[in-house]
């Protein structure tokens, strides 16, 4: 009895086996089908060139891409207004404002760019308050100043303190250290664009302050301005300029990546 009542048990069980077996493999085969299939899906998204160049990095030096404005050696990079040498003076690594001898320039002219820049303010201040107090900037093509001041506890107008886009716009917030210490603005610009002689998009700027968002992506209004309101006028890439305020501000380790083909 026991041997006749397994038999169907046993050929029912097969059965149910191969169903789920077959049952198995159908499922398989159509999960990998769809696989294949989102897999081309996801290809039609997927965009393979241009490859980006591979830029190599060194700490606290200039990436492999970059134009060297300074190697802590000589003034090569930069000139007078005038055209002349840059009479500013070295020491150690850095260069300093000769108080009086005007502007200096980069040789070079730039459109849309990613510049480092590192500068400290002397720690003489006897007396000096407000825009007096070790005063100079950086002009993106010779117009458009990002200020450059001692602004650790000195008071003054907030849209003409460090890291200022120079009586446009007040930074986010003042990330100053103490006169004597080097600070860094690591600065993304792009130029204004003409059609002629009509602006068709205005510049741009965003400003990192000691490795903080101090300007972002902030438009630029037109030519920097002492009295008045800025305006645009028409023109083409340019060099950068350093002011000579008539403080002795120190400069080290400056380099610029041009952004665009534009650049000369
Ligand atoms: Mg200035």
């Amino acid at each position: 009895m026991m041997s006749l009542n397994k038999k169907p048990i046993n050929i029912l069980l097969f059965i149910g086996i191969m169903i789920g077996v077959n049952t198995s493999i159908g499922t398989y085969s159509i999960a990998k089908d769809v696989q294949a299939q989102r897999k081309k899906m996801a290809q039609k998204s997927e965009v393979w060139k241009p490859v980006p160049a591979l830029v190599t990095t060194f700490d606290g030096k200039a990436p492999s891409d970059a134009t060297v404005l300074f190697n802590g050696e000589d003034l090569s990079a930069w000139q007078t207004l005038k055209g002349g040498e840059a009479d500013w003076s070295l020491t150690d690594g850095s260069f300093t404002v000769n108080p009086g001898s005007g502007d200096i320039k980069t040789k070079q002219r730039f459109c849309d760019i990613q510049l480092h820049m590192e500068w400290k303010t002397p720690t003489e201040v006897k007396g000096l308050k407000g825009q007096q107090r070790n005063n100079s900037g950086i002009f993106l093509q010779q117009r458009y100043e990002i200020q450059i001041l001692d602004s650790f506890n000195n008071p003054t107008y907030a849209n003409g303190q460090a890291a200022s886009v120079y009586k446009q716009s007040i930074p986010l917030v003042n990330v100053m250290r103490p006169a004597g210490q080097w600070q860094y603005y690591d600065i993304i610009y792009t130029a204004p664009r003409f059609d002629g002689t009509t602006l068709t998009n205005p510049a741009f700027v965003t400003v990192i302050h000691n490795g903080v968002l101090v300007q972002n992506h902030v438009k630029i209004q037109g030519k920097t301005e002492w009295i008045g309101s800025p305006s645009y006028e028409v023109h083409g890439c340019a060099p950068l300029q350093l002011q000579d305020h008539g403080n002795k501000v120190s400069f080290r380790n400056l380099w610029v990546r041009k952004l665009n083909t534009q650049n000369e």
